[in-house]
């Protein structure tokens, strides 16, 4: 047998968690019992542990993980519609800004151009409207 320099606590370790490399341990019956020594130690051990915490220290575990879920801020759903929504008109306008102006296709009648001109001279005149009746005087 080749001289090999036996597992220290490191290689244990990597050993006990897979990631060990080397694996002439395997070959040694001296690493090969210090590793089942102390996998068989770490279960033996695990399940001990678990089983000496009280029902009250699980119980507090519970209690501390849900108020922190409970406490954790949640963004109301609102918030997102309504940045949606702000998208939405900022795209339509810019959308609206691009289209073409709408050429004026309304055609007027020669009769109501006629009043539409009789009714601008009449608002739009140089004369105030208090010395119409004074005009009528005069021209009658
Ligand atoms: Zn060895």
């Amino acid at each position: 047998m080749d001289a090999h320099l036996h597992l220290d606590n490191e290689a244990l370790l990597r050993v006990s968690y897979g990631i060990e490399q080397d694996s002439q341990w395997r070959d040694c019956a001296i690493c090969r019992a210090a590793v089942e020594a102390m996998l068989a130690r770490r279960s033996e051990s695990g399940s001990r542990m678990e089983n000496a915490l009280p029902e009250w220290f699980w119980q507090r575990q519970r209690q501390s993980v849900l108020s922190v879920v409970r406490t954790t801020p949640v963004r109301p759903l609102g918030f997102r519609w309504s940045a949606i929504g702000a998208l939405a008109a900022v795209v339509l306008a810019g959308w609206m800004a691009m289209q073409p102006a709408p050429k004026s296709g309304v055609q007027i009648a020669k009769d109501d151009e006629r009043l539409l001109n009789d009714v601008s001279m009449a608002v739009n005149r140089v004369e105030p409207q208090a010395m119409a009746p004074m005009d009528m005087l005069w021209t009658q």
